[in-house]
């Protein structure tokens, strides 16, 4: 058997990717000099999966605000974990099709629920402050819910006495994972829903993709 390369604990799986031949494809954490560094891998031989995979690195990098190296590792350029976040930004990367136009996401959603646009505003060390555009009765309610929803997603900090308030423990801004976590905020349960689900699948899928 030829040697295999360490490449790390395995943390999240997308067990058929539905855009190259249902192949699964992995993401793995690494230290290097005590921080982490990711890594996307398949175990297919399959000819074109790294091309395919080259095509989920460029998107996570975009979709996350992320780095890489010479190593073709992916880091934050806060060097932190965002072990959570990582994982949302890998999910959401495999579902972009190969040679799509891929663009960060606008700090603004609409809410449906207050039918509101609202937005994210970076006010640097980590920290962001939500606004709602309008002014609508529920205004407050919603603000607040989204800050618990953002916080539960990306591992941010809130405040009991400012609900606009979301903080980064790293202190440093990550506009695109913002971005990009503001989508599933105001419907969290669902977000968390499809991350155990597919902990899951990657689950039962295990064996056979060692
Ligand atoms: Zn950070």
């Amino acid at each position: 058997m030829s040697h295999t390369p360490f490449i790390g604990k395995r943390v999240e799986l997308v067990s058929m990717d539905p855009h190259f031949h249902d192949i699964s494809i992995g993401l793995y954490e690494q230290q290097h000099q005590g921080k982490p560094a990711y890594l996307v891998h398949t175990y297919s031989h399959k000819e074109g999966a790294d091309k395919r995979i080259s095509s989920v690195v460029e998107t996570m990098k975009i979709f996350g605000g992320l780095e890489s190296g010479d190593d073709g590792l992916l880091r934050f350029p806060c060097g932190d974990e965002h072990a959570l976040a990582i994982k949302r930004v890998f999910l959401d990367s495999c579902k972009v099709a190969p040679r799509s136009d891929v663009t960060t996401h606008p700090l603004r959603i609409h809410d449906k629920k207050s039918g509101c646009d609202v937005t994210a505003d970076s006010v640097g060390n980590g920290e962001y402050r939500l606004k709602i555009e309008g002014n609508p009765d529920d205004g407050p309610r919603r603000i607040a819910a989204i800050a618990r929803g953002l916080a539960r997603l990306g591992e941010m900090e809130t405040y009991d006495d400012q609900i606009d308030r979301v903080t980064f423990a790293c202190g440093q801004s990550h506009d695109a994972l913002i971005g990009l976590l503001l989508i599933r905020a105001p419907n969290v349960r669902a977000a968390m829903r499809e991350a155990e689900m597919m902990a899951a699948r990657g689950v039962l899928a295990a064996p056979s993709a060692q």
